[in-house]
């Protein structure tokens, strides 16, 4: 905290390269939010830009049925120059809680990967590279107000810690990390097979959705016949169905490139306080066991939501039998990290 302004903890940034990829778009199938300053810098470039919200809460309309930002078109951003801050910041996140700390939505294809597969932690290494303008945004919102907001997360997170250490269950957040830094708990059987995605029939802005290529993201939907991926439209609505798998009920084999891979990403997920702070919340439904245990547990099922996305991407693009490759996982991190990070947290989002 420098005076009365807290700092943004940009650990996790580093070792990382990022570049927009030209085509992609995937980010802007949102409705981002617009302060009320951006909101008039929107209008008086865009007059037609529409927004939804209510008590002075604004964000960009997007197509009904899944469709993107109504801004943009042809996959390009039709007001770049005066996008609202979510755009601006995009791949960074930054959850508000005990601290600022700054991490990267991994499903953006325009972050490399590589720096998962480094065992080193993340304080000593290099500078991220391609993401100034992403932090001068995040810098430009970090302020005294914030300060409230931090002591709001604070006061959630010590009446949870009070109920656990009374229960004898509580373990710091640094300690948990400690211990299972030195052996990062990867999927078992028993964490097969995950809970389905949400079908098309429920809506199709609440599916996982992931760049493959094509114009307009694919999302993934549960159904009776296994995991569907269509096609999604800009305007809404789906373009194309690209097939159904069922996804894997029991750990699918995989290479060591792709374990050495899943073990980076849950080591990179073990490090984000959005983490214990999204688990702990729901102690009420969870074992027994203590804060470290949970943990444990979250983190095996989030390898297992990764590994059976993977699979069923993989096979809906025509993959051959055989052990899950280190390619396959990544797709699988890519159609997953985004979803992960849209939880409730006893604190908040930058
Ligand atoms: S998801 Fe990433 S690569 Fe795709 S448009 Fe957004 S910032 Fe660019
Ligand atoms: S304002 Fe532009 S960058 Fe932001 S979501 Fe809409 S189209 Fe994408």
């Amino acid at each position: 905290m420098i005076g009365n302004e807290p700092e943004v903890d940009t650990a996790l940034l580093r070792g990382f390269r990022y570049g927009c990829r030209p085509g992609c778009g995937l980010c802007c199938f949102a409705q981002p939010r617009a302060d009320p300053e951006e909101r008039r810098e929107l209008l008086r470039i865009v007059p037609t830009a529409e927004f939804v919200g209510s008590g002075g809460v604004s964000y960009l309309r997007a197509h009904a049925d899944g469709g993107a930002c109504g801004l943009l078109e042809d996959l390009r951003c039709s007001a770049h120059g005066v996008r609202p801050h979510p755009c601006q910041e995009f791949p960074i996140h930054v959850h508000v809680g005990t601290r600022l700390q700054a991490s990267l939505v991994l499903s953006c294809p325009g972050v490399d990967l590589d720096s998962l597969l480094d065992s080193a932690p993340y304080a000593g290494r290099p500078p991220a590279v391609g993401l100034d303008s992403e932090l001068a945004s995040v810098e430009r919102r970090v302020g005294p107000t914030l300060g409230r907001r931090l002591q709001d997360a604070s006061r959630r997170r010590g009446r949870i810690v009070r109920a656990l250490e009374r229960e004898g269950r509580w373990v710091e957040e640094e300690d948990v990390r400690r211990t299972l830094r030195s052996k990062i708990p990867t999927p078992a059987a028993v964490d097969y097979p995950v809970d389905d995605p949400p079908s098309a029939e429920d809506g199709l802005e609440l599916l996982p959705i992931y760049f493959d290529g094509r114009p307009g993201p694919v999302a993934l939907a549960g159904g009776m016949g296994g995991w569907e991926a269509v096609e999604l439209r800009t305007s809404g609505g789906i373009e194309r169905h690209l097939g159904a798998v069922p996804p894997p009920s029991s750990p699918p084999p995989l290479s060591p490139p792709a374990e050495k891979l899943l073990t980076g990403y849950l080591r990179y997920f073990l490090e984000r306080d959005l983490l214990l702070a999204s688990v702990l919340p729901r102690m009420s439904e969870l074992p027994e066991g203590t804060v470290t245990d949970w943990v444990e547990d979250e983190l095996r099922s989030i390898g297992a939501i990764v590994v059976s996305r993977a699979v069923v991407r993989a096979k809906v693009a025509g993959a051959r039998e055989g052990p899950l490759t280190a390619s396959a996982v990544a797709d699988g991190i890519r159609a997953t990290d985004q979803d992960l990070m849209d939880v409730g947290t006893w604190g908040d989002r930058l």
